[in-house]
């Protein structure tokens, strides 16, 4: 029995996944969408969401997820509560690249991949415990919710230093825990860090525990891993900047990625190296990582992948 050929298969279910779909869907290219173990992607794990357009009340991360899902499934797109787990890409122009959902195999002529991001955190128990009620590892979501208030932000590298600064103009004031004796952010970065009045740079010190009730952040524990010394330091919110790790392992060595594992896209537009594989949101975007980019770049994707077809039509 021959197999069927679907047009577009778009892999990944957050804001780029679903846009993908929702523009895809409506170019006719009937998209079939998996969405991977975190249904939603990483906006389901934030709690409101202000900054996306069109919600001038703001919105859930779970609801918005939800209306972009409706959305897709309102033009057509067919969505699988599924995980992709290999992926085979053609090299040739035209060829069919084939996935697998555990045993069950997917033939597509497009790809889209938009398997996210995800933030690394520093593996303690409490920052599990104490998710949703002041841990956080996105600035631009959450620190809006701790306006006048004291944070703590963990990192040394550019994420630590942008999520720092950004902190520094709302919060009253920002310590930030560096774990060596130095940053590894760009100097430029580490300018503007030490030259803001509010934030206070503690280097070799590194964050070992949380404490607080009802699972509200107050305090947090840290430790000077030279002296050994602990302290704790009165905090309302604890923002962990130490990097992010991009959902690429099983597309290594079929698809170019760069030094820390995000997808390399031609500039200004979402084509890999593989012919009718396309990429948007953070698997691809170490810089910006918000919603609104990751959609706009899940609607060029889905515009890629349509062109795509319609040249190898002719
Ligand atoms: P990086 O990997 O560059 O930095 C991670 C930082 O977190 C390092 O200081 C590291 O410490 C620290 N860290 C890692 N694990 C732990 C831990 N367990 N406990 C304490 N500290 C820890 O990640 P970034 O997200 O900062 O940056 C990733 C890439 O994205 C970089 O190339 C960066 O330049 C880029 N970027 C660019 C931006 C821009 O251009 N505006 C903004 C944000 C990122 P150590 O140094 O000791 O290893």
């Amino acid at each position: 029995m021959e197999k069927n050929i679907l047009d577009c298969v778009i892999i990944g279910s957050g804001p780029s996944g679903y846009t993908a779909a929702i523009y895809a869907a409506r170019a006719d290219l009937k998209p079939e969408l998996y969405t991977g173990l975190q249904a939603g992607g990483q906006l389901t794990t934030t709690t409101e969401v202000d900054n996306f357009p069109g919600y001038p009340e703001g919105v859930t991360g779970t609801q918005l997820m939800m209306d972009l899902q409706k959305q897709a499934e309102r033009f057509d797109t067919k969505v699988h509560f599924e995980t992709i787990t290999k992926a085979e890409f053609a090299t040739q122009k035209g060829g069919v690249h084939t996935l697998w959902a555990g045993d069950k195999e997917i033939l597509a002529r497009t790809v889209i991949i938009s398997t996210g991001a995800s933030a690394k955190y520093l593996g303690l128990d409490d920052e599990q415990k104490y998710a949703g009620g002041g841990v956080s590892a996105c600035a631009t979501c959450d620190g809006f919710f701790y306006k006048g208030r004291e944070v703590i932000v963990v990192g040394g590298g550019d994420t630590a230093a942008e999520e720092a600064t950004y902190l520094a103009k709302l919060c009253s004031k920002v310590t930030l825990l560096v774990r060596k004796g130095e940053f590894r952010a760009s100097k430029a970065m580490v300018h503007r860090v030490m030259n803001t009045e509010n934030i206070e740079v503690k280097f070799h010190h590194e964050l070992i525990g949380i404490e607080g009730e009802n699972n509200l952040v107050e305090r947090a524990v840290v430790i000077n891993n030279q002296t050994k010394d602990t302290a704790k330091i009165e905090v309302h919110g604890i923002f962990i900047a130490i990097g992010h790790k991009p959902n690429t392992d099983i597309f290594k060595g079929q698809i170019n990625l760069d030094e820390n594992g995000y997808i390399l896209t031609e500039k200004g537009s979402s084509h890999t190296n593989i012919p009718g594989v396309f990429a948007a949101g953070d698997v691809k975007d170490p810089v910006y990582r918000q919603a609104i980019t990751a959609a706009g770049s899940g609607c060029m994707a889905a515009i890629d992948a349509e062109r795509y077809l319609a040249e190898l039509e002719g």
